[in-house]
């Protein structure tokens, strides 16, 4: 795998990504990052050479590019409207979907990011709404990301990292999927759920899934985050067993813990305060 950037999937948190790498490794893969690709050519026969800046040249059987995507909204005579676009090409919209031309909406990729089929799907609907006289209901911030690697790659509401930038205090609780009774059954126990969730009430406010089923794992997640629920939330629901959910209980378990370790070191120091 070839990128520009030092390490794949930059928009991720530090631990799906190594949960990439070692994946990607362990599957014989080997990431090259800081390499710029000039050009490729297939030499007619069956190899196809890619040559990077510098000079280097790589040969594989096959070469699949993924470069990302850009807004297209030319020829379409948007231009003649005297539509607002943004300085990344986009067109801005207000909360109603609404262009800066009353009565002109627009939904999707062409208002940027997220850039997803799920988002593009619920703007549309919101732009409706919003043309016929009708009230849209509150716009929710809440949006999982979906990676269709292998292994599977998910997250929604606020990473580790994130938190800290927002300066909330967080405990994150991890689940390996070693520890999962379904994942062996299922034959593949690699990969990891993390729960974070708030210090001072256990509320959930991010989760982040690595392995077999992470896009779908996620959404148990994102409901916990919608409804304001605790890391006891999944201690004290009764899941299925065995399935994949189990990884959120051993996760708020682990949650759970270090917050009684804390309380009891604090309650200690309190002690010998006096
Ligand atoms: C390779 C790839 C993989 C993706 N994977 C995912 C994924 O896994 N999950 C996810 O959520 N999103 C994914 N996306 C993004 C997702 O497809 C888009 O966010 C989503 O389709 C945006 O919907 P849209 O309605 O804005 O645009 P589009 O789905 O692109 O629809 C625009 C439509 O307008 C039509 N059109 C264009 N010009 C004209 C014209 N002049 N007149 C009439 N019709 C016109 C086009 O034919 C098209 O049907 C992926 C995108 C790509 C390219």
């Amino acid at each position: 795998m070839v990128d520009k950037a030092a390490e794949p999937l930059g928009f991720l948190d530090l631990a799906l990504r190594a949960g990439f790498l070692d994946a990607l490794r362990s599957m014989g893969g080997h990431y090259r990052g800081g390499a710029e690709v000039e050009g490729a050519r297939f030499d007619g026969f069956s190899q196809v050479e890619v040559v990077l800046k510098g000079g280097d040249t790589l040969k594989s059987d096959i070469v699949f590019a993924a470069f990302g995507r850009v807004a297209n909204l030319d020829g379409i005579g948007l231009d003649r409207l005297k539509l607002a676009i943004n300085t990344r090409g986009h067109v801005q919209v207000n909360e109603r979907f609404e262009t800066n031309i009353p009565g002109i909406y627009a939904a999707g990729d062409a208002i940027g990011p997220p850039a997803l089929a799920c988002a593009a799907a619920d703007q549309g609907r919101r732009a409706a709404l919003a043309a016929f006289g009708l009230p849209p209901p509150a716009i929710t911030s809440l949006v999982p990301t979906g990676v269709y690697t292998i292994p599977e790659i998910a997250c929604v509401g606020l990473s580790q990292t994130e938190a800290a930038a927002k300066k909330i205090d967080v405990i994150v609780g991890r689940a390996e999927f070693a520890e999962v009774a379904r994942a062996h059954i299922a034959g593949d126990p690699t990969g990891f759920l993390v729960l974070v969730c708030e210090r001072a009430t256990a509320r959930v406010l991010g989760v982040q899934v690595i392995g077999d089923g992470a896009t779908e794992l996620v959404h148990l997640g994102q409901a916990a985050i919608a409804t304001s629920a605790t890391a006891e939330f999944f201690v004290e629901q009764i899941f299925n067993f065995p399935t994949m959910t189990e990884a959120y209980r051993i996760a708020a378990f682990d949650v759970i813990k270090q917050r009684a370790v804390a309380q009891t070191a604090h309650l200690k120091l309190a002690r010998a305060a006096g």
